[in-house]
């Protein structure tokens, strides 16, 4: 049974802001189009989300614009918890579907909204939860442990969640005895197996294309031509493991790479003493992170690791939600329920950091 809102889908859409009487959206082959982010737009948006009684909330990697309309920016799992704790009726999350369905499972009572409901994600989509069942089968006593990036059904079948701040803490509190299998972030895995040293801990082979595509070539080339920089790394991108190599040669000064969630590194830049840092990670990161610390020069370490499924979120398809209501998200009850405790058996561990 799914869980619903009593709450009408649509209130006063009717826009009064001059220059946007006439705003219409096309549906194209990436996305809802044909808006422009103006101040208009942005003043708009306010109106038509305080008649909702909702909240904006916005991933890191959300577009700039849509970043600074929100009410908060924030890593997923962080928004997720603003989300349960915050007085409105509905929620309007500005990230991928899974993302919204992790709001939803924390807040069952609210109504939320996804501006598109076609925003997936690559990693979370290399797992499904008939995989899952079937490797469960393969491995009947291990723990299973799953990055956050993964549906609310996979979630459902989890014993304990994890983020990339926390997961080494995660599979370090599982009985050593105990199999694990870790999934779906096959990067994040290696990680976890190197920080850990367990050798009983099977990881999916999984991937973000997105991260993926920041190899260490890439990086390395970056690393010495600009050799005063810091490196900041998440953990999930194909170059992490590189980069402990580089780091561990000598190639690199070790202490200029940190390896960070999302949230860490909005807290490293603030702190940094150097002019300028590389940023591996995807690129909508460094809006906050130049916000953040505005004397310091962010780089891209790949300009092209931009994640299609979060610019899906367009102008045109935020207007679009407030406007017509649209895109609820629904998780089963029972679902919503195991995914619940497997959220909460994490940050009963601690340390439940903030997630991609
Ligand atoms: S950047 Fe990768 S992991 Fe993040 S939402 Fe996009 S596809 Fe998913």
């Amino acid at each position: 049974m799914s869980i619903t809102s009593d709450r009408p889908a649509t209130v006063d859409t009717e826009p009064v802001t001059p220059g946007l009487t006439d705003a219409r959206w096309t549906d194209g082959p990436g996305g809802y189009t044909g808006v422009e982010p103006t101040a208009e737009w942005a003043e708009e948006v306010r109106r038509l989300a305080r008649a909702r009684n909702a909240t904006l909330l916005a991933h890191n990697y959300q577009l700039p614009a849509i970043q600074d309309v929100a009410d908060h920016v924030g890593d997923s799992l962080a928004l997720s918890r603003i989300a349960a704790e915050v007085d409105a009726d509905e929620i309007i999350f500005c990230g991928v579907h899974f993302m919204a369905e992790t709001a939803k499972i924390l807040s069952p009572e609210k109504r939320v909204l996804i501006p598109d409901e076609r925003a997936g994600c690559s990693l979370a989509d290399s797992i499904t939860a008939d995989e899952l069942r079937e490797w469960k089968a393969e491995h009947p006593d291990a723990v299973v442990v799953s990055y956050v990036n993964t549906t609310a059904e996979v979630k459902g079948l989890t014993d304990i969640c994890c983020t990339s701040s926390n997961a080494v803490d995660v599979v370090a509190s599982i009985d050593p005895d105990r199999e694990v299998l870790f999934l779906p972030d096959q990067f994040l895995g290696a990680h976890v197996k190197r920080e850990t040293g367990r050798d009983n801990i099977h990881i999916w082979a999984g991937e973000c294309h997105v991260h993926a595509g920041i190899n260490g070539d890439e990086l390395a080339d970056q690393a010495n031509s600009h050799p005063d920089a810091d490196l900041f790394i998440h953990p999930e991108c194909g170059c992490a493991t590189s980069a402990l190599y580089l780091a561990g040669e000598g190639a690199v000064p070790e202490d200029k790479v940190k390896i960070l969630s999302t949230g860490g590194m909005l807290d490293a830049a603030r702190q940094t003493g150097a002019k300028q840092v590389l940023v591996a990670t995807e690129i909508g990161m460094l809006h906050q992170l130049r916000k953040a610390a505005p004397g310091v020069d962010f780089q891209a370490v790949n300009e092209r690791a931009s994640c299609p499924y979060m610019k899906m979120i367009t102008p045109a398809a935020l207007l679009r939600s407030l406007r017509e209501g649209r895109d609820e998200v629904f998780v089963a009850d029972d679902v919503a329920e195991r995914a619940r405790q497997s959220v909460e058996r994490m940050i009963a561990i601690g340390n439940p950091g903030t997630g991609e």
